[in-house]
C-alpha cells in the first residue's frame, strides 16, 4: 500500500482540498509551486502505464476535475498539470496522480 492510499484512508494526514467517489486531490507536503495539489484516482493504480480500457470513464473523470480544482484553487492566470510515470519519468510514489501547479510563472522545459 503507497502512502496515497493511507492518505485515502485517513491513516495519515493531508490538506484535502477536494474528494469525491472516484478520487481525492490534497496539497503537495514538498510544494514545488505557492500551489501545488496532487489529484489521485482513490483506485490505486500504479501509473499511468496502468490505466485499462475498463478505466475510460475514470481516466475522463480524472481529467475533467482538473479545471475545476484549479478554478477553486484560485489559479486563474494558468497552472500546470504534471503526471510523472516510471522512473526516468520522475516518479516516486507509486499511485498515479496528477500534480496541478501555479500561483507563480513557471519554467519550460522541466529538469
Ligand atoms: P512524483 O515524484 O511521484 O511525481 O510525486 C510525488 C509527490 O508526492 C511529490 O511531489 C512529494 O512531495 C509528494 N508526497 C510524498 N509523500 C507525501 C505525503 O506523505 N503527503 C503529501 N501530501 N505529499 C507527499
Amino acid at each position: 500500500m503507497t502512502i496515497f492510499t493511507k492518505i485515502t484512508n485517513r491513516e495519515i494526514p493531508a490538506d484535502i482540498v477536494y474528494e469525491d467517489d472516484l478520487c481525492l486531490a490534497f496539497r503537495d507536503v514538498n510544494p514545488q509551486a505557492p500551489t501545488h495539489v496532487l489529484l489521485i484516482p482513490k483506485k490505486p493504480l500504479v501509473s499511468l502505464d496502468s490505466f485499462a480500457e475498463e478505466d475510460s470513464a475514470l481516466a475522463a473523470h480524472l481529467l475533467l476535475k482538473v479545471p475545476k480544482i484549479a478554478a477553486d484553487l484560485g489559479l486563474s492566470n494558468g497552472y500546470r498539470t504534471v503526471i510523472n510515470t516510471g522512473e526516468e519519468g520522475g516518479q516516486t510514489v507509486f499511485h498515479l496522480h496528477i500534480h496541478i501547479l501555479g500561483g507563480r510563472n513557471l519554467d519550460w522545459p522541466p529538469g
